[in-house]
């Protein structure tokens, strides 16, 4: 398991490219005009966004793109052009979900302006777009993660109460979490993808989204990568591993399912996910998934996973629409056999499913410490840990051969272990921190640290470190958590030591 296969998003002549771009940017401006052979019209001139004030987003206008179809139709030649700098951060966070919020909120609170991107129109990730509904190894944390648990727990039903806010209801948590990060004020960007990065050096220059106002561009002193797939840190040229082996095997996807509809003293039983799985066998249904999870969330709402997709790439489109689809299709499907297995069961129906599949696995981006499987099985201590994984390794089967999950390798389970500061520094790359899924550590540590619980710590963590490297002029990589911490004062510990 101490392999170690590390991919390029860009690599060395990628990112020779990538500097020549800054360079031909600067040209381009100056330029007025480019000229375009799109099938639009040969020799057609289009104005740059940048030099036309007539180009006003908010009426719709677009700022056209132009190049050329090669003759075999199967490469088509953008031509180079400006794009505006949309806004400048001291902090830029890419990602909302559990590790970005966070990110976001820390370094606000600490004193920077913070800009975050987030592609869904809502902030929380897989808490909330995934429908998740249940925070793991949370209790443990003190700092944001607790300061959420408590909101959601006063703000929720008896349920979230009853759990310390652990189970919650996506929707409370979208309400808290813009609440916070509004009176943060912190600048946040729904709808939005993050889909290039100009590095200038070792540095990022810009980043670039796509949205429905076009292509932007965004500048900031330290950029935090919470994009859970680190996005971000491949566009910029950092290395990464993904998955098992050199096979990139993930864990599988699953798409989370709201129920109504079910008695509740019935539901009750069927918290025991093996009876589940027998009673859905027996109206002829066979879950993806085979420990198949019902849990009351609120006045008769239910929470479901039931489904697996194995070998899908959080990388191709294509196979996750396909993954979706057919996610979908089997949530339906588990819903309306159930539905005849009769009695308490007959009046149950689906009240959504989440806008995004949940996917468990994507890149790790190579920071300046590695979490090993090895750490993870001796429970490491670490001088600069920011805080601690306590939850098993968890393993969903990946592949239908598999168990449906494991929380052990050869026999061997986790001990809690230290999360390090360095495994949140990008390796490659000045200025950029990771939290989240996407940090430094191997398939093993990441089957452990990747819970919400930690994605919360590391995500306080890493806005924390951004917003010091911005007050004191040095790069994440030049502070050590110690300073980081003093540098806020009397923060409190947030790991469970
Ligand atoms: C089905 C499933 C069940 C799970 N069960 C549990 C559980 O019960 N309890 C638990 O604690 N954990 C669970 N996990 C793990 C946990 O949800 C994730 O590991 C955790 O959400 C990681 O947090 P994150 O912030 O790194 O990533 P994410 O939650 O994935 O958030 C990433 C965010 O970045 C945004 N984004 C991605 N790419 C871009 C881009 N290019 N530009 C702009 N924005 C972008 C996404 O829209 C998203 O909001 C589960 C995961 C899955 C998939």
């Amino acid at each position: 398991m101490e392999h170690h296969h590390h991919h390029s998003g860009n690599g060395l002549t990628r990112r020779g490219a990538l500097r020549s771009v800054v360079t031909g940017l600067a040209a381009a401006t100056a330029v007025a005009t480019i000229s375009a052979t799109s099938t639009a019209g040969e020799g057609e001139e289009q104005k740059s966004i940048v030099d036309d004030p007539k180009i006003d987003l908010v009426k719709g206008h677009v700022q056209r793109t132009s190049g050329t179809l090669d003759k075999n139709g199967t490469l088509v030649s953008e031509a180079q052009r400006s794009i505006p700098i949309q806004g400048k951060s001291q902090v830029l966070v890419c990602g909302g979900g559990p590790a970005g919020i966070a990110a976001a909120l820390a370094a606000a609170r600490a004193g920077a302006s913070v800009r975050l991107i987030e592609l869904a129109g809502c902030l929380g990730g897989v808490w909330t777009a995934g429908l998740l509904t249940k925070i793991l190894d949370g209790e443990n944390k003190t700092g944001i993660m607790k300061e959420l648990l408590t909101a959601f727990s006063q703000r929720g039903s008896d349920t979230a109460k009853k759990s310390g806010g652990s189970v919650y209801d996506p929707e409370i948590a979208k309400a808290v979490l813009e609440e916070l990060l509004t009176e943060a004020k912190v600048s946040i960007l729904y709808h939005t993808r993050v889909v290039g990065v100009i590095t200038a050096g070792r540095r990022i220059a810009a980043v670039l989204t796509e949205s429905k106002s076009g292509r932007q561009g965004w500048t900031a002193d330290t950029y935090v990568d919470c994009t859970g797939d680190g996005d971000l840190a491949a566009q910029a040229g950092c290395r990464f591993d993904l998955g098992r082996d050199a096979d990139c095997a993930c864990q599988p996807m699953s798409l989370m399912a709201l129920l109504t509809g079910i008695d509740f003293e019935t539901a009750v039983q069927f918290k025991d996910r093996n009876k589940l799985f027998k009673l859905m066998q027996s109206v002829g249904i066979k879950p993806s998934y085979r420990a198949p999870t019902l849990r009351h969330l609120h006045s008769g709402i239910y929470s479901l996973m039931a489904n697996h997709e194995y070998g899908v790439s959080a990388f191709d489109a294509d196979a996750i629409t396909q993954a979706t689809i057919r996610s979908r299709r089997e949530i339906n499907d588990i819903v309306n056999g159930l539905r005849k297995a009769g009695s308490a069961w007959s009046n149950v129906a689906l009240v959504a499913t989440a806008e995004q599949i949940g996917i468990r696995e994507g890149r790790r981006i190579l920071g300046r410490y590695h979490i090993s499987q090895k750490d993870v099985m001796a429970g490491l201590r670490h001088q600069e840990a920011i805080c601690r994984s306590s939850f098993p390794i968890d393993i969903h089967g990946l592949s239908a051969a598999d168990p449906a999950f494991a929380h052990a390798v050869e026999g061997q389970s986790a001990k809690p272990f230290d999360i390090p500061y360095p495994a949140l520094v990008a390796a490659d790359v000045d200025g950029l921190l990771m939290a989240g899924r996407c940090i430094s550590g191997d398939f093993i540590a990441h089957a452990s640290y990747r819970v919400t619980g930690n994605s919360v710590a590391m995500g306080e963590a890493a806005g924390l470190a951004a917003a010091t490297s911005v007050k004191l002029g040095k790069a994440p990589h030049e502070l050590s958590w110690a300073s980081i911490r003093s540098e806020r004062g009397a923060q409190k510990d947030t790991g469970d030591r």
